[in-house]
């Protein structure tokens, strides 16, 4: 008999599986804490549940544990995870320090299908789906490896999430469970590069997190040259998804824009942006590219880039430019993994 994946269980299923090994709902409660808020990586740390019981919860169901395969500590305190996952792929995880909490930013396949040209998680390709269990064990991990809590996250590490759709909705509702780490909906970001009918999908569920979309270029023939994903979805459709998005959910989005030299930063792009946003209650991050091996862009000049922020600013749209940490380390997400591979 194969055995079961009991950390991907949110709290209902776990009462109903534990129920039917035998054991009593309650345990089911003492389990959860054990796996979702003490980062456990084995039964036998259960210490108020019997040794009868973790031996049958060792026969029947196993504990998904990450290992830790390289670990690349930043001067700004940034620190970027390799993780081994249990049939040997690896992953990358970013654990990033603010005044107001620490963020991780985690990764939800092994590589990516959707080709976009500036990234390196997709060389490659898709390996596999992410199991909710491994999305959570990023976090569990990197916060036992530290011992420091984790109050953000966002996904925003290798892999398009809406592409995971089902395992990546359960992840946030057991790291948002007040039985797990009950981390607010409103302190998770999902960003996506524009699966459109998977953003309808998302608006129904009505989740408090914030939607983040990578826009990148302002006309189809441009982002098409870097996003082919625009050949499937094109700018309108996606935009309009955005305005149903936040019609239904009552939430804002945010939208990131890479800057690449001489490929989507000309003041004429900056006013096409604009009008792309109106309507919106929006936010524009403009985040210089950063270079990739096997990838022909490099970053826009800094002048352009505040260039390119000034004339939103004075066609009121609120932009920043994205203050980049871990700089040190190489850190696009994918290039660790790429390295490894
Ligand atoms: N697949 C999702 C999430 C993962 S990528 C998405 O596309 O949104 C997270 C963000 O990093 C996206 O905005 C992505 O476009 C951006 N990104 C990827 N490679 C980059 C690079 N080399 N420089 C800057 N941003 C990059």
């Amino acid at each position: 008999m194969e055995r079961v994946d009991i950390k991907s269980f949110d709290m209902e299923q776990l009462s109903e599986y534990v129920v039917s090994l035998g054991l009593k709902s309650f345990n089911a409660k003492q389990i959860y804490s054990w796996l979702h808020q003490k980062n456990a990586v084995s039964f036998d740390e259960m210490s108020n549940i019997s040794k009868q019981a973790r031996e049958l919860l060792g026969e029947n169901c196993f504990i998904t544990n990450l290992e830790i395969a390289q670990k690349q500590v930043s001067k700004d305190g940034t620190i970027k995870y390799l993780y081994r996952l249990p049939d040997g792929n690896c992953i990358e995880s970013v654990l990033m320090k603010y005044e107001h909490g620490n963020s991780i930013c985690v990764s939800s396949q092994v590589g990516c299908r959707m080709g976009c040209k500036f990234c390196a998680s997709t060389q490659g390709g898709k390996v596999r789906d992410l199991q909710t269990s491994e999305i959570l064990s990023q976090i569990y991990a990197t916060e036992a490896d530290t011992g420091e809590r984790i109050s953000n996250i966002v996904l925003m590490g290798i892999g398009e999430p809406l592409d995971n759709f089902d395992n990546v909705i359960h992840f946030i509702k057991i790291i948002s469970s007040k039985e797990g780490k009950n981390i607010s909906q409103r302190s998770i970001s999902l960003s996506t590069c524009g699966i459109v009918p998977k953003i309808y999908e998302l608006a129904q569920l009505k989740l408090g997190i914030t939607l983040s979309i990578s826009l990148h270029a302002t006309t189809n023939e441009a982002r098409k040259r870097t996003m082919p994903v625009t050949n499937a979805y094109p700018l309108e459709q996606l935009m309009k998804a955005c305005r149903d998005y936040t019609k239904t959910t009552g939430r804002r989005i945010s939208f990131e824009y890479a800057m690449i030299k001489g490929e989507n930063d000309t003041q004429e792009d900056a006013v096409r942006l604009s009008k792309l946003l109106s309507g919106f209650i929006n936010h524009v991050n403009l985040i210089p590219v950063n270079p990739v091996d096997g990838s022909p862009f490099t970053q826009s000049d800094a002048k352009i880039i505040r260039d390119f922020q000034h004339k939103l600013t004075q066609l009121n749209v609120n932009a920043t430019i994205r203050r980049r940490l871990g700089q040190d380390i190489s850190a696009a997400c994918g290039q660790l993994r790429n390295e490894h591979r």
